[in-house]
């Protein structure tokens, strides 16, 4: 006669069982190798910093990184300062400001033209293992940027190459196109209770 103690551990060993079953078959499954697009959009904190922690593992494991930084023209973030120190990251601040900021559509679409000009570079240049596109999301739902010939040039990308965009709204077309679309929600933000921007946390 098994105590309930043992009829629970009985049971979790089988329903344990049947799930490493499942879950090897999925890995088994799951065999293929390739360049990822990811999407990490929403209107929640957490884009950016996400994608700079596949930055810090990319870089942990010997790889090459290029990251570039549309909109915003800051540059005494946290992360520029560590990373840009990293021998194998290559790090651009492209922006110019938020959009109303410049308050100068034309001015917005020239800066964006420059800074798409080193994305594409690295785009096409298989010795990046990772691009960070942040804050890109912007220049296409504002149509800075032509929006076909920013999706080819992360669609004719090198083969093994992964690329992450960032950025509010991302456009219908890059969450269709992408491997990985995360959609951060904004649940509360410490800002909205009149907390400013902290150093470590924020930028
Ligand atoms: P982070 O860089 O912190 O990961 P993010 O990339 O998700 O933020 P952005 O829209 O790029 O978000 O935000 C840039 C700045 O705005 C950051 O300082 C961030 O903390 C702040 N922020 C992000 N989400 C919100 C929000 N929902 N409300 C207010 N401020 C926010
Ligand atoms: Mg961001």
């Amino acid at each position: 006669m098994q105590t309930p103690q043992e009829k629970k551990d009985h049971y979790h060993k089988i329903r344990m069982e049947r799930k490493k079953v499942q879950i090897d078959a999925a890995i088994a499954r799951a065999n293929t190798e390739k360049g990822l697009l990811l999407v990490i959009t929403g209107n929640g904190k957490g884009k950016s910093t996400s994608a700079f922690g596949m930055v810090a593992r990319a870089l942990g494991h010997g790889k090459k990184v290029g990251v570039c930084q549309f909109i915003k023209s800051r540059t005494d973030t946290g992360e520029e300062a560590f990373f840009n120190a990293q021998p194998n990251c290559e790090w651009h601040v492209l922006g110019d400001g938020f959009t109303w900021e410049t308050q100068n559509r034309a001015q917005d679409i020239a800066t964006s033209e420059r800074g798409w000009a080193v994305a594409t570079k690295m785009l096409t240049d298989p010795s990046f293992d990772l691009v960070v596109l942040d804050e890109l999301t912007y220049l296409l739902s504002y149509d800075y940027l032509d929006k076909d010939v920013v999706l080819n040039a992360i669609s004719e990308r090198p083969e093994m190459q992964h690329v992450v965009v960032t950025g509010r709204s991302a456009i219908a077309e890059l969450r269709e196109m992408a491997d990985t679309v995360s959609e951060i929600k904004d649940e509360k933000h410490a800002y909205k209770s009149g907390i400013k921007a902290q150093k470590g946390i924020d930028y």
